[in-house]
Order: structure tokens, then sequence, then C-alpha cells
């Protein structure tokens, strides 16, 4: 036996404590950060094995959006120093594929026109040298690794937004259907508010728009004829609704593999006149207006994809405490180890700095496919700092229905198990459900405004990523 898997095999049965040693061959810290007074998680799951816990913000934007502030490096160094380990500037791509450069100012209010046009050729190659630069500098400044990697948000303006991550090209809605309609200008108002009763008037206009024309391009190689293609790319639905819900989740099959994840927190939510909401739970996105809860529609149509939170910040300043983030369960804390937690769909989506969560159903990870089976135990490991010890939280198991989920189980306010205890476990019937997912409750915070039961627990603070079953 090799001391790396002599480590691992007794971290499996110590709880983790020798594995911090093994992973501090990475540099990283062993506990996680961002709380301002209190020492966070461990990084390592009480479910055994050797993945390493970081938490990420892969939406963001800077001033290179048009409709954001901040500068970039700015934005990363902050992420970094609120307790964030892998960051992703994602400018909007709109309009400026094969435009070149073009002079208007960032700043739309000041009647720049980078809104209309989002990046172009030469700040996607800009935003390639900010991503490294602050890959391997930021690092430098700081005791932990941090990861930075280059993204782009495709912005539609009726059939929904997505993160692409890692894609050596870009496209954008103009070159894929999906821009011009006589249905998009009434979004306007979203970036010039003064324009809303005009906007409102093209609400029942004609959407011409297409999704499917993108999820191609997802599919196809570097290089292909004529768009090029993103197949080295993974990439994320996000805000489900605000934007659009990508007609209705359609599904398209040579794009699921490259379709890793989907925002359950974003702090950009449209529904008040406030624009900054800090209740972020997609979970009741647009139930006031009849829109279909959008985990349950993306579930069902097909697509398996685990769960991300995010800031999605656009006021320059960045990794702010009270909006979205993500858990990632890494092999490594490099670019290609946070790719490989994406795609294992291993993830979480939250609103707590430094919490750890990692489930299993019947030993298999969140965020998986597996045999359908009657008999579920569910393992949780959650915990963040000392203080969390014993706090009531409550567990909904959520699955499929048809007008929205169902609730498969509730665990009602078990205690956060001790970092010497075991983790929270419960076994509950699958009830032929196709997939299902843990949403986190806590108890003693109000229910998000639109919130109904079953679902009328409390304050969703963490979604673990979905169990889909064969
Ligand atoms: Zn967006
Ligand atoms: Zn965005």
């Amino acid at each position: 036996m090799n001391r790396r898997s002599f480590l691992k095999a007794l971290g499996g049965l110590t709880g983790g404590l020798v594995v911090h040693r093994a992973l501090g061959e990475t540099a990283l810290g062993s506990t996680l950060t961002g709380l301002p007074d209190a020492t966070g998680a461990s990084r390592y799951s009480k479910l055994g094995g050797s993945l390493v816990l970081v938490h990420s913000d892969l939406h963001n934007h800077s001033i290179m959006s048009g409709d954001a502030q901040g500068e970039p490096a700015d934005a990363l160094q902050q992420i970094r120093d609120r307790g964030i380990d892998v960051a992703c500037l994602t400018e909007h791509a709109v309009s400026g594929k094969d435009h070149g450069q073009y002079t208007c100012a960032n700043d739309h209010q000041q009647g720049g026109c980078r809104f209309v046009t989002g990046i172009n050729g030469n700040d996607w190659q800009r935003m390639a040298e900010i991503a490294n630069a602050g890959n391997d500098e930021l690092a430098l400044k700081g005791p932990d690794p941090f990861v930075v990697f280059r993204g782009f948000e495709y912005s539609t303006p009726t059939i929904g937004h997505i993160n692409v991550w890692f894609s050596s090209e870009y496209t954008d809605p103009a070159h894929e259907g999906a821009l011009a309609t006589p249905r998009a200008a009434s979004e306007m108002w979203r970036v010039f508010p003064p324009t809303k009763p005009i906007a409102e008037q093209f609400e029942k206009a004609p959407d011409t728009a297409q999704i499917l024309p993108f999820y191609e391009w997802l599919a196809s190689a570097p290089g292909s004829p004529v768009l090029g293609g993103g197949s080295d790319a993974v990439a994320c639905f996000n805000h489900p609704g605000y934007f659009g819900n990508f007609q209705d989740f359609v599904f398209h099959g040579g794009a699921a593999d490259y379709m890793v994840a989907i925002e359950a927190f974003n702090p950009i939510n449209n529904d008040t006149d406030n624009p900054i909401s800090n209740d972020a739970d997609y979970f009741w996105y647009g139930s006031d207006r009849g829109l279909p809860n959008p985990f349950n529609a993306c579930f069902n149509a097909g697509w398996r994809v685990g769960f991300t939170g995010v800031s999605d910040e656009h006021s320059g300043h960045f990794g702010q405490a009270n909006k979205g983030r993500g858990g990632l369960w890494v092999p490594a804390v490099t670019r290609g180890g946070v790719r490989q937690a994406l795609e294992s769909r291993r993830t979480f989506a939250t609103m707590e700095p430094a919490l750890r969560l990692d489930a299993m159903a019947n030993g298999v990870p969140m965020g998986s496919s597996m045999p359908a089976t009657d008999s579920l135990t569910i393992q949780l490991d959650i915990a963040r700092d000392a203080g969390w010890v014993g706090k009531e939280i409550t567990v909904e198991v959520v699955g499929p229905g048809t007008n929205g989920p169902s609730l498969l189980s509730l665990q009602e306010r078990v205690p956060v198990p001790a970092d010497d205890q075991p983790p929270i476990t419960f076994t509950i019937g699958r009830q032929g459900a196709a997939w299902m997912f843990l949403r986190i409750v806590d108890p003693d915070l109000p229910n998000h405004q639109r919130a109904t039961a079953p679902f009328a627990n409390g304050k969703a603070f963490a979604y673990a990523s979905p169990w889909f079953f064969d």
C-alpha cells in the first residue's frame, strides 16, 4: 500500500483528520473561510473519499459587460478575499461576435453601446489574459490556491441566459437566432428602466427566438464551420425563468453532456421593485405569474444537472456574504479539478459562506445517476462553524410532480452534528420518482414570501444536487 492509499484508508476511519495532512501537499487550508469571526467547516467529507470541498462563484460581471461596475482584477481579488476558492467572470455575449473592436464606452448610462454588443473578439482575448493572470498571480497573494478561468454568459432577451465555462471559442444570441425578435423589445426596460411602459406593449409580440442553435453550437467541436463550437466547454442554466426558461427546458441530447449545472441561488431577482433581492431562491421564481417550478421543469425534461449558487454581481462589490455560492467536491484544486467536479455534478448551492455539504443515497454521491431502487438510505454531511453544532435544520426531500415538485420526505428540526458525530442518516421510499434532491431549510427563519405548502418549512439555505434514477 503506497502512502496515498494508506492515508486515504486511514482517513475513512478517522473522519478525515489524517486526510488533512495528505492534502496539505496542495497548500490548501484545511477549513473553508469567509466567516468574519469564526473558523469555517473542514474541507473533508464525513462520507469518506479523498475529494476536497472548495467554494465557487462562477457568475460575475465586470465593467466589460456594459451593464456592470468594477475592474476585472479588483473583482477577482475581492472574491478571493471573501473566502471563495474558484471564480469566473462571465461577461455578457449578445451580438459582438465577429464585430471587431468598437469604441463605445463601457457604461451604457454614459451613452456606451457595449450593453447591446456585449463582448467582442478583442474582449474575449483579454478575458483569457485576465483569467490567466488571476489564476497565476493572485494565488501568490494569499495562503491558498485560487482557481480562475474564462467564461461568458450567453445572454438572450427572452429564452434565457447560459454560462459557458472553459470554452476556447464563444458565440452570442445574434449569431444563434436568439436576439432580434418582436418580443425582445419587451425586455428592454430591464436595461433601461424608464422604458418599461413602452416595453410592456411588446409582451404579447411574437417570439421567434430559438435555443436549439445554441445547443448545436455547444455540441460542436471548436473550429466547426460556420460558427465554431463549444464542445470543450461545460455550461449552466442561469437564473431560470428570468429572461426566459430555455423554451420550457426543451431537451437536446447532444448538449446534455455539456449542460452540467443550474443556478438555485442568484440574487438578481426581478420580482420586486428592488432589483437586488436577498431572497435569491429560484425554487419560487415566477410562481406568482404561473411559471412552472424551474427545477421540476428542468429535471422532468431530462436534463441531469447539479446545483450551484452565484453572486451574478453587477455592482462592483464582489463576493458579498449574503449572495449565492457554489460548493464543488474537487479531486485537485486546479482548473482540471474544478471541471471534473462540475462534470460529476457532486455540487451544491448555498447562501452560507464556509458551509460544507455532502450527501449520498445508498452510498452513491449526490449529482449521480443510479439504478432505480425503492428504498434509499440518505447520509447528509453538513457543517459550518462551531456555532452551528446543534443548530436545527429541516431537510425536504424533493421529487417530481406534474404541477410542481412533490415532497417525498420531510425531516424536521434535525440538529447539525458535531465533527466527531456521525452524519445525519435517514431512510425513505423513492415512490417511483425519476429524480430527487435535498432542499435544506432553516426552520427558524421566515419562509420566502411566495412559499406554499408542503414547502413552507422555513428559509432554504442550501440545495444538494439531485440523484437521477435510470
Ligand atoms: Zn443573466
Ligand atoms: Zn449575469
